[in-house]
């Protein structure tokens, strides 16, 4: 039986980096296991490529501190690789005079975290994003940047590979036996000394297979975009987003310009039928469904985590008209038939915590036997994961030097 150190099960961004992690601390031997034959067929391949400066997220908490600093070293990882990435900067926009209060206290976060940010006035918006709106103020962030998140991934199974690692496609972790370290794929069984779990939309079957985070289900929320048409009058040089509501997890639709300069009008938030439900009726998970409705409806009636006015918001952007009018308060200079369709769809996976009946909104990792289990890895994920690796493999570190 073949047998590592280290296993990591899933070659998303968090699984790679942790891997490359501990590759280069030189901690033993390392193997990740990603159950498609190619990197980037779910979150870390179909998200919107932004590296996040650290904006929202409530200073103190691992998101704000770690989003900080994996931007940064994400876009030092970029540089060395020469990987296609640019620093386009972002506005936030108020499509009400009522968000006024939001956007002040966004600027106040940001500058909490460590941010560089502006408010504008509405000339100053023009000067800078001349196509979009805003009712009064808007917040400017020079330091947003977009990325390929696909070369990242084949960038870093390159450099695991080269220190001595192996990383496996087509091999899906179907069975842990947590008391014997052994871990069964499709392929072989293997012998591991330490576990992680960095199985994305799967991360919570994975731990409570292992009796970890039993509390916590992974609820998945589909993210449709659309494309604006090469040839619209509307223009952008970076990104365009509203002001979010500070309960959601989610931003709202936003104007995303990748590195090839196409511009996305997108993610939506919709409850997906199944973790990898990105089209139709295609993968419906029909044994997680009825529970994941239930929670959803939980929410729905207590109105958790602002989620009346998630539903609300969601079902008017179903209809063509009703995305526009969505899209509109964001720049006047979009029209209806600038929208065009496109197949980028990415889920995302969104931890519930059942004991409370809320979203979790914060990075979530937890022990288990031999093992450490990522369970909330939302966005700015892929922005902080360089940082949030380096924090796993110290909690691993950690538990490897205490004394038993
Ligand atoms: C629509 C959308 C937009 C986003 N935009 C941004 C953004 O602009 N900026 C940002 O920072 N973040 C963004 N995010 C968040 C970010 O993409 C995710 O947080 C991040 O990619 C999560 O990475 P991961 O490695 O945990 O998961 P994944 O990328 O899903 O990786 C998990 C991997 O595990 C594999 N796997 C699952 N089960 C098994 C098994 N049993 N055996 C073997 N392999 C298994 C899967 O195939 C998968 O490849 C966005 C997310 C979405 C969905």
């Amino acid at each position: 039986m073949k047998k590592y150190d280290f296993v990591v099960v899933g070659g998303g961004i968090v699984g790679l980096t942790t891997a490359l992690e501990i590759t280069c601390r030189r901690m033993g031997s390392v193997a990740v296991f990603e159950k498609e034959t190619v990197l980037g067929m779910h979150s870390s391949g179909r998200n919107s490529g932004v590296i996040h400066a650290g904006i929202y997220y409530t200073p103190g908490s691992l998101k704000a501190h770690l989003c900080v600093s994996g931007a940064k070293r994400l876009w030092d990882y970029a540089e060395e690789k020469k990987l296609p990435h640019q620093r386009i900067g972002k506005v936030i926009v108020t499509t009400r005079e009522d968000q006024l209060s939001i956007l002040n206290d966004l600027s106040q976060r940001a500058k909490a975290n460590g941010v560089r940010v502006e408010l504008l006035d509405e000339k100053g918006l023009n000067a800078i994003e001349p196509h979009a709106r805003t009712v009064g103020k808007a917040l400017y962030s020079p330091d947003t940047a977009v990325i390929d998140p696909k070369t990242v991934l084949k960038a870093l199974a390159e450099d695991i590979t080269r220190l001595g690692g192996h990383v496996f496609y087509d091999s899906k972790v179907l069975h842990i036996d947590a008391a014997e370290r052994q871990m069964v794929t499709n392929c072989d069984v293997f012998q591991y000394g330490h576990l992680v779990n960095a199985a994305g939309l799967d991360a919570d079957s994975l731990a409570h297979r292992m009796g970890v985070g039993l509390k916590y289900r992974i609820l998945p929320f589909k993210g449709a975009y659309k494309k604006i048409a090469p040839n619209s009058p509307a223009q952008f040089r970076g990104l365009v987003y509203p002001t979010p509501d500070p309960q959601l997890p989610f931003l709202g639709v936003h104007i995303t310009k990748n590195v090839y300069g196409e511009l996305f009008l997108g993610p939506t938030a919709t409850p997906a039928l199944g973790c990898e439900n990105y089209t139709g009726f295609q993968k419906i998970d029909y044994l997680r469904l009825p529970k994941n409705f239930w929670y959803l409806g939980c929410m729905f009636v207590m109105n958790r985590n602002g989620f009346f006015n998630l539903v609300r918001s969601e079902i008017a952007k179903y209809s063509a008209k009703g995305f526009y009018e969505e899209v509109k308060k964001l720049s006047p200079f979009i029209r209806p038939q600038d929208i065009i369709g496109c197949d980028k769809v990415g889920i995302r996976a969104q931890p519930f915590d059942c004991s409370t009946m809320q979203l979790v909104m914060d990075f979530l990792v937890e022990k288990g036997p031999a093992s450490t289990h990522i369970l909330n890895a939302v966005s700015p994920a892929f922005t902080s994961s360089f940082a949030l690796a380096e924090s796993i493999v110290n909690g691993i570190e950690k538990d490897l030097n205490a004394p038993h």
